[in-house]
């Protein structure tokens, strides 16, 4: 459609040229519609010089933009929308895709929908909702590209977006005449670029086909799809504010891409757990819609596809639509080597979490039996499915709006005696930025004297409930009694990682409405740092590094800090004079030590800090610097610089202990500045931590060597002091989440700081800057630094 909508879009879109239309419309209507499917619709290959899909071509962003204004000059039944520019300052866009009489109707249908998301909105009573439902659209969200390196995904939106702007075949038409579809090419239109630049950069190299040595997103990477609950990235901010919250999809396909070894296509229903605060119609929408594209690709041929299996449903950071009325319906097919073939052999094939990809089975098959594998094998499992999609949405129209509208009934419904009313946040600074994420999120709150009420009875009071009270995830086994992974991590509970003061009422709860609220000023959690920190950049790309560098930037406004690779660390050996404070954010040991091995990337990437580095940090240590290590990271630090303390959950058995992604409790030692102007207790994000034991003063044999704590010459145990620790009693230990085996870790200390030299190193057992989530432990590391 010509909607000039588009920044900078010139009469060259018009390229066409306005007399071809002229004369068109002189051969009547079915002739322009047909002429203008075959002859005016740009395809792919007219302006990438290719089809996506072919080996080994990929599309840059600026590729992409040009596609979809031209198709929206082209085309009746395309609007594209810019909806604001991306971390790194390139336009986002989606488009919107139907009939050309909807597209003419658009805020009509927009106005249908959010009378049925909101049932307090029209009086009372079914009728009323069945008359919208009969007038109303399949609000169809497709999301392409969130992780930049699943690569097929963004090069199926201009598949998906050609068929639907060129196809005359009748269930297309039935599609653009029941649906108003929302296509997002990519969620992360920067790591377009940056995959693409690395593809070509090493294309007929030995490292064709690698990721690049940097994160995909500039601060997340792969977290930026771990963040639709938080909202703490713009692109996360752009899609909820102008497209989920604009439009309520009943249906948001979202497509990704998986591993190489496993089954050919996942789709839901997703493998227990189901998160308790997502609608029953949900589950029975994901598993209904599942169900019927998998069989429907079956009948067409397709093998390797599995259902109930790998995936979860039970963090809301991956599924915002859950609780906004909308069934989520993943998609990951196995991946290539980005767009380069790969050949997997039958018995290359591994099992996944509740599947077998060489056995049938209900919930998998038919069997694939390996082969070549390429980018149009990806391409044609996303399409294809995205169609199926799209015409169960049409076919059954009035169900999801009927179902979308049941949920929104069934949220606003008044709560009887004795049931949840809601939550009441306290009026404080740090209850904020709290308010902000659920007022994003859709939450209606009311000011009271008793605080900020979030009442259950709205459209989206369970997405505030999920937030705001403690996770408790069901222990899962399997029949060799080892548990059962989640697919990211157990606990959400920003109510603990924000340190927020909140209460639940029930019914009955009376509440007064106050004149002028009492919001008090007290300062952010903002440190006095100088601007000689240092955060460690390892060519394999760490997200927590990237959360670290994001962190810093938002709330330390008073602050800079340097990227610091591992060439400056080897080659610096007064790093002192540089800096006061080097950060390690969370990384394995050994890819801080060693990096990306030789021969698996170009020289210029591989190897780590190594043992110059090692020597070097060691000086900066004693001659004042403070060396901060963050989860994994600690291990490095006990390894390399022999510290008096022991790791105590190295080495034990998943099955003795396990705790994937959950919020601890922590007792505080106030007396340390590092603890400064914090609660006596407060919380820990574990995952994948370690807590840590004092070793006796004197240095212990360990493996036939003398391990000498520090280069000083009179260790003692005087040097180490425990900031923070688990409590005693196991039961006390677990916040939100699982924790399975939480005694092994009871009265182990989170956070120590050890003196060596005239510096010290500081080890933090946990991620105190969660994700830009916890804002409850940002204080601790911004002391850590200060200090
Ligand atoms: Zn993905």
């Amino acid at each position: 459609m010509n909607n000039h909508r588009f920044l900078g879009l010139s009469s060259s879109f018009l390229y066409k040229g306005s007399t071809t239309f002229a004369s068109l419309r002189l051969c009547g209507i079915f002739l322009l519609f047909a002429l203008s499917a075959l002859a005016q619709i740009p395809q792919p290959k007219d302006v990438l010089g290719f089809t996506p899909g072919d080996d080994r071509k990929l599309a840059s962003w600026a590729q992409t933009l040009d596609y979809f204004k031209k198709l929206d000059a082209a085309s009746d039944r395309v609007q594209v929308t810019e909806i604001g520019n991306t971390t790194m300052g390139v336009p986002m866009i989606y488009a919107t895709i139907s009939s050309p009489e909807n597209l003419k109707n658009l805020e009509k249908y927009k106005g249908v929908n959010a009378k049925l998301a909101d049932p307090r909105t029209f009086k009372s009573n079914d009728v009323e909702a069945k008359k919208l439902v009969a007038e109303g659209k399949t609000i169809v969200l497709i999301t392409c590209g969130v992780h930049s390196d699943e690569v097929g995904g963004e090069l199926s939106s201009f598949l998906i977006a050609y068929r639907l702007a060129s196809s005359s075949d009748a269930d297309v038409k039935k599609i653009l005449d029941n649906t108003i579809i929302l296509l997002v090419p990519s969620l992360n239109p920067d790591g377009v670029d940056i995959v693409k630049n690395w593809y070509d950069k090493t294309l007929g190299t030995p490292y064709e086909g690698t990721d690049p040595p940097q994160l995909y997103n500039k601060y997340v990477g792969h977290d930026d799809n771990r963040d639709w609950y938080a909202f703490t990235q713009i692109e996360t901010q752009l899609v909820v504010d102008k497209i989920h919250n604009v439009w309520h999809p009943q249906i948001v396909h979202d497509i990704h891409q998986q591993g190489e070894y496993g089954s050919r296509l996942f789709l839901p229903p997703y493998m227990q757990p189901v998160e308790p605060n997502v609608p029953k119609q949900i589950v029975e929408g994901y598993t209904e819609l599942g169900n019927y594209i998998a069989a429907d690709l079956r009948k067409q041929g397709f093998q390797g596809i599995t259902t109930d299996s790998t995936y979860d449903a039970w963090t809301p950071s991956r599924a915002y639509s859950h609780y906004h009325g909308g069934v989520r319906i993943l998609s990951e097919t196995a991946s290539c080597k980005l767009a380069s073939p790969i050949t997997v052999k039958f018995d290359e094939l591994r099992p996944g979490e509740h599947y077998d990809p060489r056995k049938e089975a209900a919930n998998f098959g038919p069997v694939w039996q390996g082969g070549e594998w390429h980018i149009g094998d990806i391409t044609r499992y996303m399409t294809t499915a995205a169609f199926s999609l799209l015409r169960n949405a049409a076919d059954n129209r009035e169900k999801w709006l009927t179902r979308f509208y049941e949920i929104g009934k069934e949220a606003v419904r008044p709560r009887r005696n004795g049931e949840l009313f809601g939550f009441v946040l306290d009026y404080s600074y740090k209850n904020e930025r709290l308010k902000e994420i659920l007022e994003r999120g859709g939450l209606e709150i009311t000011e009271t004297m008793d605080g900020d009420l979030v009442k259950m009875a709205q459209p989206y009071g369970y997405f505030a409930k999920t937030l705001l009270e403690r996770q408790a995830y069901p222990n899962l086994k399997d029949s060799a009694g080892n548990p059962i992974p989640p697919y990211d991590v157990t606990a959400h509970t920003l109510t603990l990682l924000h340190d927020a003061d909140l209460k639940t009422v029930k019914v009955p709860y009376r509440y007064r409405i106050p004149n002028g609220s009492g919001i008090s000023n007290d300062p952010g959690p903002c440190g006095k740092i100088d601007e000689k920190s240092a955060i460690y950049k390892s060519y394999v790309p760490s997200m927590d590094e990237g959360w670290t560098r994001f962190v810093f930037e938002k709330e330390l406004v008073c602050s800079r800090y340097f990227s610091l690779p591992n060439r400056e660390i080897i080659s610096s050996p007064n790093l002192n004079l540089r800096f006061r404070a080097i950060i390690f954010p969370d990384q394995s040991p050994n890819s801080i030590l060693n990096g990306f091995p030789k021969g698996a990337m170009p020289d210029e990437y591989t190897g780590g800090v190594g043992k110059e580095g090692v020597e070097n940090l060691k000086k900066f240590v004693e001659a004042g610097g403070t060396l901060v290590f963050l989860n994994r990271a600690s291990d490095f630090a006990i390894d390399q610089f022999n510290l008096p303390i022991r790791d105590v959950t190295r080495g034990l058995a998943r099955k003795d202990f396990y705790i994937p992604g959950s919020i601890l409790r922590t007792e505080l030692d106030l007396s340390s500045p590092i603890a400064k102007g914090m609660p006596k207790e407060s919380i820990a994000w574990f995952e994948g931590s370690p807590a840590f034991e004092i070793l006796p003063a004197t240095p212990v044999a360990m493996g036939g060597t003398i391990g000498v704590p520090y280069s000083q010459p009179n260790a003692s145990t005087d040097n180490v002091h425990v900031i923070a620790r688990y409590p005693s009693d196991p039961k006390q230990i677990l916040l939100s989440g699982w924790a399975l085996g939480a005694e092994k870790i009871a009265g182990k200390a989170a956070l120590v700081q050890v003196n060596m030299g005239k510096g010290k190193i500081i080890l933090f057992g946990f991620r105190p800057q969660y994700r830009g989530q916890s804002l409850a432990t940002f204080p601790l590391l911004f002391n850590a630094i200060a200090n």
